[in-house]
């Protein structure tokens, strides 16, 4: 079965949160299941999924790609082509539209790299919601790009200064926030991950990659073999994997951040490895990478989205029946398939989906050839310009910003956009 039962995948997920937080969460499970059966929620959900997302994402052949590796058709499901560039976009707007129906006009959000906060601020100026999201102040200030976006989408960036400035302390501020404020703010949680019923909510509006799949597939009579998404918190995996768990076939694979190395804090291995334990962290339990004293550890990846301790209880347990078969792919490994698929099939991945490509790379020659491999690209890369140009044009890149950086200091005449202030 897809859902938890009573929040739970057999030892994994639960809803450990301060009593204060239980009323929320239950009032927004109640909504979730009663929106997920009216039909006038969901034709308003499809309709916003074709006219502002741009679905259905298309389901490319990589005829090139599979020419050179020989051996299983390689086909790849371009979730990067959805509005804001990636799959995130898909659970913001359904957790906003189950905001609009519960009455609550505030939006929350966490974010580390600030894809989700991006996300999340689109969807808000869409759905004319308030928008306050939550950064650490370390990761405020290395990614300006994603800021002004959230910026420009209305939203109200907070920077938050507690512990390590980071991901983690951004998630307690917005609990924190949404505990003192539950009757005007909804908490749109960014992966298929924390307290019941976030896990079986984020995997349903996910579930839209996975269904669009399974048609276009059935389409064209593939047989296919093998899934392969990239695995963060989990969400764009378990929306792609969704309507195959309960049958035996296709394979289903995660690929997780293999960082630089083997060492602790050098990668995000959670289940392809053995450096994580079970344990309970933010509400919800799960498998993570922490010390002994139970407290999380650092990890490395050179994609901002999949640099995380924990996993979603779903995938933890489906990585224990075996039913979600988990490897990774090492930093260098994912910048080579961004420049294997880009060559070769004018696709440009983002870092977290190259990981899923690499994996693609591996796995196709060893596989027949009347088999598909279906690579969930999660995302486009034109958000990474600042991690692949210094890798692969270093010289020139500096030369770049040093440019710019002189053209901010002389010039006079930048624009100074007039702000016109339109109030909703
Ligand atoms: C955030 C992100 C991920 C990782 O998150 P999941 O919840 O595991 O999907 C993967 N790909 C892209 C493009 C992302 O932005």
């Amino acid at each position: 079965m897809n859902y938890s039962d009573n929040g739970f995948f057999d030892d994994f997920g639960g809803k450990y949160v301060a009593e204060v937080l239980r009323r929320p969460l239950d009032e927004l499970e109640k909504t979730f299941k009663e929106a997920m059966k009216d039909p006038s929620f969901i034709k308003e959900l499809e309709t916003i999924q074709r006219d502002y997302i741009g679905r259905e994402t298309p389901l490319l052949y990589a005829e090139a790609a599979t020419k050179i590796l020989g051996g299983a058709q390689i086909y790849i499901k371009l979730e990067g082509l959805a509005n804001t560039g990636a799959h995130k976009i898909n659970n913001a707007i359904g957790q906003c539209l189950l905001a609009k129906r519960m009455g609550k006009k505030r939006i929350i959000a966490e974010t580390g790299a600030g894809q989700h906060g991006v996300a999340t601020a689109a969807a808000c100026a869409k759905l004319g919601l308030e928008c306050i999201v939550y950064m650490g102040e370390v990761d405020v200030r290395r990614q300006q790009p994603n800021v002004a976006a959230m910026e420009l989408y209305g939203a109200k960036v907070h920077p938050v200064t507690s512990g390590t400035r980071t991901l983690k302390d951004a998630v307690n501020e917005a609990m924190r926030d949404w505990a003192a404020n539950p009757d005007t703010t909804h908490y749109v949680l960014g992966s298929a991950l924390g307290p019941a019923p976030f896990p079986d909510m984020v995997r349903e509006f996910q579930s839209v990659i996975g269904r669009e799949v399974e048609r276009q597939a059935a389409e064209r009579n593939l047989d296919v073999a093998a899934m392969i998404a990239c695995v963060g918190g989990g969400s764009n995996s378990m929306g792609f994997f969704a309507p195959f768990i309960d049958k035996d076939s296709p394979r289903l694979i995660g690929v997780e951040a293999g960082g630089i190395g083997d060492g602790i804090g050098e990668n995000a291995i959670r289940m392809s490895g053995n450096a994580s334990r079970e344990g309970i962290l933010q509400g919800y339990k799960s498998r993570f990478l922490l010390d002994s004293d139970g407290q999380a550890l650092p990890t490395r990846s050179i994609s901002a989205g999949l640099d995380y301790c924990g996993i979603g209880p779903q995938l933890a347990s489906l990585g224990k029946s075996g039913r979600v078969e988990f490897t990774y792919a090492r930093d260098n490994e994912a910048l080579d398939a961004v420049k294997f698929f880009a060559r070769n099939e004018g696709v440009l991945f983002a870092m977290e989906s190259a990981h899923a490509g690499a994996a693609a790379i591996k796995l196709a020659p060893t596989m027949p050839k009347d088999k598909a491999i279906i690579v969930n690209m999660s995302g486009r890369g034109d958000k990474d310009i600042f991690i692949t140009c210094p890798v692969f044009r270093k010289t020139e890149w500096k030369q770049f910003l040093e440019s710019e950086l002189e053209r901010l200091n002389n010039e006079t005449d930048i624009h100074e956009a007039k702000v016109m202030t339109c109030q909703k």
